[in-house]
């Protein structure tokens, strides 16, 4: 009896630390093999303000300010006050793919030696490397959202977390996968968009008949074509249609 209760015990140590694993695989920001194809000539005759007079002030707030000594690359920089930060909700391409020169070039344009703001996620402050997520706020932008709309970075959604970067994305943004949303297209519920409705407020999937899911406001929308890429977004589904 006793031997049996600890072969259970162990089993279930077991199971929790692989499943503990597989949470921490699934959710790490690490590299996925996005590539971009846009020229370092694009950029070569800008100035750092003539890129910033395009975007919008972000109501992102700067909650910590430091001077960056380093880009690593289009997503990772060094601070003076000795913080890695990576910048939540996006990725760029890698050392040694196309595109990480044009992505990193731009971020030292607008960020080297220059004094940026953070915007910590207050749902996660550092990744399993240490590095503290956060937006990276350069003369009130949010360089992270710059990066989507630029194509120079794709979308990397990791829930928990305080921003939701499909809101940063729109044509020139590479959305992974398999779903899209609203800030890509414009368009009507019923088409071939996906088959689920999700409301990025609510946290909520529907299937695309049900009143409920069509009632969503069309900048909460987000669309899956299946249920497991809603699951695995993080969101629940809605208990009157029960997709
Ligand atoms: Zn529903």
């Amino acid at each position: 009896m006793m031997m049996a209760n600890k072969k259970h015990i162990l089993l279930i140590f077991v199971i929790l630390v692989i499943a503990v694993g597989a949470i921490s695989i699934a959710s790490a920001y690490t590299g996925t093999g996005f590539t971009h194809n846009i020229p370092t000539s694009k950029y070569h005759d800008l100035s750092a303000n003539d890129i910033l007079s395009k975007f919008k002030d972000t109501d992102c707030h700067v909650e910590e300010s430091a001077i960056c000594t380093q880009v690593v690359d289009g997503d990772t920089i060094y601070l003076d006050n000795g913080k890695k930060v990576r910048f939540v909700g996006v990725n760029t391409p890698e050392r040694g793919v196309e595109g990480y020169i044009t992505s990193k070039n731009f971020v030292q344009k607008l960020c080297l030696n220059k004094k940026i703001g953070l915007d910590i996620d207050d749902s996660k402050h550092n990744d399993k490397y240490g590095r503290t997520l956060a937006v990276v706020i350069v003369d009130g932008k949010n360089l992270n959202e710059m990066l989507l709309k630029e194509g120079l970075a794709e979308v990397m959604y990791i829930p928990p977390s305080e921003f939701y970067p499909y809101n940063w994305a729109d044509s020139s943004t590479h959305i992974p996968n398999s779903y899209n949303t609203l800030a890509n297209t414009n368009k009507d519920t019923s088409s071939n968009l996906g088959s689920y409705i999700g409301n990025s407020n609510s946290g909520k999937f529907h299937e695309s008949t049900c009143k409920w899911g069509q009632k969503t406001a069309e900048h909460n929308r987000v669309y899956f074509s299946n249920r497991n890429a809603a699951i695995s977004q993080g969101y629940q589904p809605c208990k009157v249609c029960n997709p």
